[in-house]
C-alpha cells in the first residue's frame, strides 16, 4: 500500500467540495429571490493578479455568483479608486468587495480597505472584520487561513490542546491564521523573521502553518514524527515550478498530513472567497443560505 499518498491533503478535491457546497447555497438564496453578488476591483496590469482575478471570476461564476470585474488603468487615483468602492458599497445587487492586492505604487491600500462595506469585506481585511476574528465575533475571515482550517476541519485534525507554531505574522496569512487557530483550542507560537532558533521550535510542534514566502525554508527534519503541515507559500524555483516554503520530501516522511504545493492550501482560497460572498449576502439580506 502506498502509505505516503494517503498522507497528502488535496486541496484541489477539497475546494471541489467546498464549491459544490456554495453552489447549494447560491441555490438556496436564489430560491428566495436574491442572486449573491461579488465585485472584483483590479487596478493597473500586475500579470499575477491578473490570473488570480480572472480565476476567482470563473469559479465564482461555476458557482452562480453574479461576477462583475472592474478592470481600472495604472493611472487610476486615490479619489476615483474610493469613487468606485463607494458606488460597489451603496449597490445593493454587490453583496463581496474585493480590491485585488497588491494595489500599483502611490496608491494607499489601507484607506482603500477601510472604505469597503465592513459587511462586504469578503477579504476580512477590514479593520472591524480583524477585530471580530481577535474578538470572536461573527465577522468575515481572511480567505488563505479560512482555508487552512477548513482543510483541518474536513481532514478530521483535532487542533484542542496541540501546539501549532505559525511561521509568518502577515496581516494577510499568518496573524488570522494565528488566532484561528487559538479559537479551535490550539496552543500558538507565531514566528517570524526575528525569531531565534526556528528549527527547535518547529520540531516541537503538533502543527506547522508555513507563511512565509521563503522556497524550502521549513526542513523535513524539522517536522515531528505524526505532526500535520500546511504549506501557504508559493514560490517560483530556478526550474519555473511552484513550490512552497516547506521541503516537502523530507517533511512528507515524517508528517501525519502535509499540503503540497501547488494543489493544497492555494485552491482552498478561491473556495473561501466564494463561501464569504454567499456569508455574506445571507447576512446583508437577512436571508438563509
Ligand atoms: P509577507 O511577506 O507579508 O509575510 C511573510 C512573513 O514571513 C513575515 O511575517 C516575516 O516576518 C516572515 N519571515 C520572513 N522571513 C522569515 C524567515 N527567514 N524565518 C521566519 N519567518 C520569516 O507574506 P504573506 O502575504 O504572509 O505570504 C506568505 C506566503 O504565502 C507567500 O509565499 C505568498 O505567496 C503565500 N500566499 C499564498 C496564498 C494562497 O492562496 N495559498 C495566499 C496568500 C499568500
Amino acid at each position: 500500500m502506498d502509505t505516503t499518498a494517503s498522507k497528502r491533503i488535496d486541496g484541489k478535491g477539497t475546494a471541489v467540495a467546498v464549491r459544490a457546497d456554495v453552489a447549494v447555497r447560491v441555490e438556496r438564496l436564489v430560491a428566495q429571490g436574491v442572486t449573491p453578488g461579488l465585485a472584483v476591483v483590479l487596478v493597473g496590469e500586475d500579470p499575477a493578479s491578473q490570473v488570480y482575478v480572472r480565476n476567482k471570476d470563473r469559479a465564482a461564476t461555476g458557482a452562480g455568483i453574479a461576477v462583475q470585474t472592474r478592470k481600472l488603468s495604472a493611472e487610476t487615483t486615490q479619489a476615483e479608486l474610493l469613487a468606485v468602492v463607494e458606488e460597489l458599497n451603496a449597490d445593493n445587487s454587490v453583496h463581496g468587495i474585493l480590491v485585488q492586492l497588491p494595489l500599483p505604487k502611490g496608491l494607499d491600500e489601507g484607506e482603500v480597505v477601510r472604505r469597503i462595506d465592513p459587511a462586504k469585506d469578503v477579504d476580512g481585511l477590514h479593520p472591524l472584520n480583524v477585530a471580530a476574528l481577535v474578538m470572536g465575533d461573527e465577522g468575515l475571515v481572511p480567505c488563505t487561513p479560512a482555508g487552512c482550517i477548513e482543510l483541518c476541519d474536513r481532514y478530521g485534525v483535532d487542533l484542542t490542546g496541540k501546539h501549532a507554531v505559525v511561521v509568518g505574522r502577515s496581516m494577510l496569512v499568518g496573524k488570522p491564521i494565528a488566532q484561528l487557530l487559538l479559537g479551535r483550542n490550539a496552543t500558538v507560537t507565531v514566528a517570524h523573521s526575528r525569531t531565534t532558533d526556528l528549527a527547535g521550535l518547529c520540531r516541537t510542534a503538533d502543527v506547522v502553518v508555513a507563511a512565509v514566502g521563503v522556497l524550502g525554508l521549513v526542513k523535513g527534519d524539522w517536522i515531528k514524527p505524526g505532526a500535520v503541515v500546511l504549506d501557504v507559500g508559493i514560490n517560483r524555483g530556478e526550474d519555473g515550478k511552484l513550490y512552497g516554503d516547506v521541503d516537502f520530501p523530507g517533511a512528507e516522511a515524517n508528517a501525519s498530513l502535509i499540503t503540497p504545493v501547488p494543489g493544497g492550501v492555494g485552491p482552498m482560497t478561491i473556495a473561501m472567497l466564494l463561501d464569504n460572498t454567499v456569508t455574506a449576502a445571507a447576512r446583508i439580506t437577512g436571508l438563509e443560505a
